[in-house]
């Protein structure tokens, strides 16, 4: 049985976490009320939060190369490649059924259509993204040229357009000259010059990427590959154990992120105005939760899917608080495998990589916002530019870091693939922040289920290496 006390000794971090949501988010409204800060307090209100945010991003690093590598080595390369693959195509499908449910939803519900475009104010700055330069990024990002760069650093195409000197003296020239010349300057400053700069941020892709090659060939090496892989082995575990560390701190710092951002938010009118087109988001994002994503484990997998979610829980209303993935990662990985003891060999494969490239939450969002758009321009898409949205709102989430508002960013390609005003980005960014974390979570419970169907598919393939490995005790070597 479960009485409250063996209860809450079990389930004691989840429960002080929702106390400290629901605390901080009591603390935030009360000063907001009452207290009258400064930016300046209100921006040392928040510290004991980006303490927390710090941390988690501390062990990002550690965590993703140590499981990276002790998972490929540790399986196979015929198992791995199968295991991989299985977690490709799950990634991807899940990814395309969140962004048809996105799709389906927002033509129905019609968002942008009991508004114009003129009601809200357009207010912020829209990144330069171009659409051949963002899936150019993404190749490039998974071949970093620099490994201690691919760890801090991310590479991001900037334009700029070039400025050309003015050479047209009409004084020294002949008419027909200056004609001529104006004419192939008006052309010059029309190119760009293209600049590779590098954001902050770990190349979180290309790491993974270094770290599967690097995993599979120390896996084959051998009795010299096993110190390398008995090394990582070692940190992974030490790893870990820092994790549950800085969750123990978890309830602190998640009570002060929350409180600063209720104080922080400046208008909260926005959400009144652009009500239906939250009210799809947040539709689609829990009808993918909540019916897609548990039927496809349950068909597969055929155990409670709700159980899985609640074991997950811990890690969901992370993702919730600090939107985003990567950050939410360590906790994902203790709530993966100690309470859905989801084998270990599948995790520190799937997870990693789910957290940077499957994010089901960040496409069906990325639709949503895109068709929202063009109802709000009055434009009316064909069946040709629904695909193109389905195709890049998917390519858009790949490639979309697992950071705070990093869809917001890659938004641009999907706008300007159609051919709507990329500028329009800046309609949806008021809003954005409360809407990222409700993708963020729905991102981090694809991963989850994903390494729970991943592992009953590779069932047969885990068994046979448990039991070749047990051959290996009786006889080493
Ligand atoms: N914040 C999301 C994540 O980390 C990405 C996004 O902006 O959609 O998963």
């Amino acid at each position: 049985g479960c009485n409250f006390k063996s209860c809450f000794k079990k389930n004691w971090l989840l429960i002080t976490t929702v106390v400290a949501v629901i605390l901080g988010i009591g603390l935030g409204v009360l000063v907001r009320e009452y207290a009258k800060l400064s930016t300046l307090d209100k921006f040392y209100f928040g510290f004991p939060g980006e303490i927390l945010m710090r941390m988690l991003k501390l062990i990002i690093l550690p965590l993703i190369i140590s499981s990276m590598i002790t998972g490929v080595a540790a399986l196979d390369s015929s198992v791995s490649g199968k295991i991989g693959l299985r977690a490709v195509v799950y990634y991807f499908s899940t990814t395309i059924i969140a962004v048809i449910l996105g799709i389906v939803l927002v033509m129905t519900i019609k968002p942008g259509m009991s508004q114009n475009a003129g009601d809200i104010d357009r207010t912020g700055s829209t990144p330069e993204v171009n659409t051949v330069d963002a899936l150019l990024d993404l190749i490039r990002n998974m071949f970093p040229e620099n490994l201690v760069q691919a760890c801090f650093q991310q590479y991001k195409t900037v334009r700029e357009e070039l400025k050309s000197e003015p050479v047209v003296n009409s004084t020294t020239m002949s008419p027909v000259t200056v004609v001529m010349t104006t004419a192939l300057q008006e052309n010059i400053t029309k190119n760009y010059k293209i600049v590779g700069l590098h954001s902050d941020g770990i190349n979180v892709l290309g790491l993974i990427v270094f770290c599967l090659v690097f995993g599979i060939v120390i896996g084959q090496m051998g009795e010299k590959g096993r110190v390398l892989v008995d090394f990582f082995d070692a940190i992974n575990e030490a790893t870990m154990k820092i994790v549950q560390i800085i969750m123990c701190y978890m309830p602190i710092g998640i009570f002060f992120l929350i409180a600063a951002k209720i104080i922080e938010v400046e208008d909260w009118d926005i959400f009144r105005k652009l009500g239906l087109y939250m009210v799809t988001v947040l539709t689609g994002l829990a009808i993918h939760a909540i019916v897609c994503l548990p039927l496809l484990y349950f068909i597969i997998v055929r155990k409670n899917p709700l159980t899985f979610a609640m074991g997950m829980a811990q890690a969901l209303l992370t993702a919730l608080m600090i939107s985003s993935s990567s950050a939410t990662l360590p906790v994902t990985f203790q709530c993966a495998e100690e309470n859905n003891r989801v084998d270990k060999r599948i995790t520190r494969f799937v997870l990693p990589v789910g957290a940077t490239i499957n994010m089901d939450g960040t496409a069906l969002y990325e639709a949503v916002a895109a068709i929202f758009i063009a109802q709000l321009n009055n434009y009316a898409l064909d069946i040709g530019q629904i695909v193109t949205i389905s195709i890049t709102a998917t390519a858009a989430s790949i490639g979309a870091a697992g950071v705070p508002q990093a869809g917001l960013v890659t938004m641009v390609i999907v706008l300007s693939a159609v051919g709507l005003p990329a500028n329009d980005v800046t309609l949806i960014i008021a809003v954005d922040w409360l809407l990222d974390r409700f993708r963020t979570m729905i991102n981090v419970l694809g991963d989850a289920y994903g390494a729970g169907i991943v592992e009953k598919l590779s069932k047969k393939e885990l068994e046979r290496m448990d039991l070749s490995s047990g051959v290996d005790v009786v006889n080493p070597f």
